[in-house]
């Protein structure tokens, strides 16, 4: 599949949407949750909510002990799964485990890192290649680079300097970049209004970015650094498909959450789920996603039934 859809990038497309067919048994995934400076049960609940009701997925949610718990018997058979999602940010996982997950990645598996799972594991030098870019953890220039957006190019500035912060929460809009061919994003509009939510920025890493497919203004008004910053990328590992997004900070129940319940984050977190699986995006654009001057939410985590 990843053969025939690179083929997609150099122009022969209908090679490509022949191969791409809708998931006819349900992608099998799993949610790593547990431990979190933010909200993780509602995080955690409001991933599987979306993904399953789509019909496309049937999600496991593994949940590691508490913080400062015995981690020994913490384990995840990830050979079972087609999409990893990681929303945890905590005590290191135990050796087998961070082997396993080593095994996944480097065998081509399908990864996304949610939000503050980009926080997690400053000290594991694996993690932080496949997350590309991390924050806080007392990430600092030794980290690696931090990658803003000017002039066309992203930068790679070695200044030293914290690596993580973010200003006031609001709705802000996301700019399309170079990733307007990717399967991910294909049809949805160039600019778009998120929800209430954090934007990261000043975020440092060893890894590589493979698309970058959007950034947003991290407006000094709000406390932001004044740069356009990437939120939303692929990262390019080896054989895996792995896909980053910033967004999405958890709020205080499933019914007070915007950032999660943004149109526009359920769209991107359906369809990266998909291509981190199977190489390829089969959704349409829904009729709810977001324009540049407005959000939009599914407070329900699930595309409205269309009125005609
Ligand atoms: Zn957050």
């Amino acid at each position: 599949m990843r053969k025939i859809c690179r083929v997609l990038l150099s122009g022969l497309s209908v090679l490509c949407l022949a191969a791409c067919s809708h998931p006819s048994q349900p992608i099998q995934g799993v949610i790593i949750t547990g431990q979190n400076n933010h909200n993780w049960p509602v995080s955690s609940e409001a991933i599987r909510l979306t993904l399953e009701q789509s019909g496309l997925f049937a999600m496991d949610v593994a949940v590691s002990p508490a913080a400062g718990e015995d981690m020994a018997g913490f384990q995840v058979d990830f050979s079972r799964y087609e999409l990893v999602v990681l929303d945890y940010n905590g005590d290191p996982w135990p050796e087998p485990m961070q082997r396993a997950f080593e095994e996944y990645v480097n065998g081509g598996g399908g990864l996304i890192i949610y939000h503050a799972a980009d926080n997690a594991f400053p000290e594991w030098k694996f993690y932080n290649q496949v997350i590309a870019l991390g924050g806080w953890g007392g990430r600092n220039e030794a980290a690696g680079p931090y990658r803003y957006w000017q002039d066309g190019a992203l930068v790679r500035d070695t200044t030293a300097g914290p690596g993580g912060s973010h200003g006031k929460r609001s709705p802000y809009l996301l700019n399309l970049r170079r990733g307007k061919e990717h399967p991910i994003m294909q049809g949805l509009p160039e600019h778009w209004m998120h929800a209430k939510d954090e934007l990261y920025d000043r975020m440092r890493g060893p890894g590589e970015i493979g698309d970058l497919l959007l950034t947003g203004y991290a407006d000094p008004d709000r406390g932001g650094s004044g740069r356009e910053e990437p939120l939303v990328f692929t990262v390019q590992y080896g054989s895996a498909r792995i896909f980053h997004t910033m967004l999405g900070h958890a709020g205080t129940s499933l019914e007070d959450n915007p950032a999660m319940q943004c149109a526009g984050f359920q769209t991107l977190l359906l369809r990266a789920g998909e291509w981190c699986a199977r190489g390829c995006v089969t959704q349409d654009v829904p009729a709810d996603f977001p324009d540049a001057e407005a959000v939009s939410l599914r407070p329900a985590y699930r595309e409205p039934e269309q009125q005609f």
